[in-house]
């Protein structure tokens, strides 16, 4: 795997490939039409790789900071950003990644998922229309570790999640408290 996919929700995993964003250097993970290719196919959206070329990897990267700039200030309870909402409507308006089924026999008839990056960032856009002007805007978080900014859906039963996965984000940040409760010098 070349991609983390901490989140559940992919439009929210797909803003994660800016990894440490208010880093003075951020981790740009869709460094190339390969890794863009890859992202689609990890994240389970489509079965063969998308193709990307062109521009499609600088469309990729400006439809992930909308997505970004929209969810955080829908998070943080600000007017939404306006050239931010054109950009995820221009691309929710597209034609999304197709289904199909593959095989008549019943024991091998399975959904062959595919399209082009246009229509995998459909995808995306319009899962975000669905989070940010739907009730789940309400369980939009960002991992608690501050290096990480992670956004996620707190979906979990009391609504208590802090990090975007244990396994990373939690686990590091009780390893450095527990570091610093047992200091020599402390
Ligand atoms: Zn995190």
């Amino acid at each position: 795997m070349n991609h983390a996919f901490p989140c559940g929700t992919p439009a929210l995993d797909f803003v994660g490939t800016l990894r440490a964003r208010r880093n003075a250097a951020p981790l740009e993970k869709l460094d190339s039409d390969a890794m863009l290719d890859a992202w689609f196919i990890e994240a389970g959206l489509v079965d063969e790789a998308p193709g990307a070329a062109g521009s499609d990897r600088d469309s990729a990267i400006e439809l992930r900071e909308a997505i970004y700039d929209v969810v955080t200030a829908r998070r943080l309870g600000e007017n939404l950003p306006a050239h931010a909402v054109d950009i995820v409507n221009v691309h929710a308006a597209e034609v999304p990644i197709g289904v199909r089924l593959d095989g008549l026999d019943p024991t091998a008839v399975r959904v062959r998922r595919g399209g082009t990056i246009r229509q995998g960032l459909a995808a995306l856009a319009r899962q975000t229309v669905e989070i940010v002007g739907g009730e789940e805007a309400a369980l939009l978080r960002e991992c608690a570790r501050p290096e990480c900014t992670q956004v996620y859906l707190d979906r979990s039963r009391g609504h208590r999640r802090e990090w975007c996965a244990m396994k990373t984000c939690g686990n590091r940040v009780k390893a450095s408290k527990f570091r610093e409760r047992h200091r020599p010098d402390a």
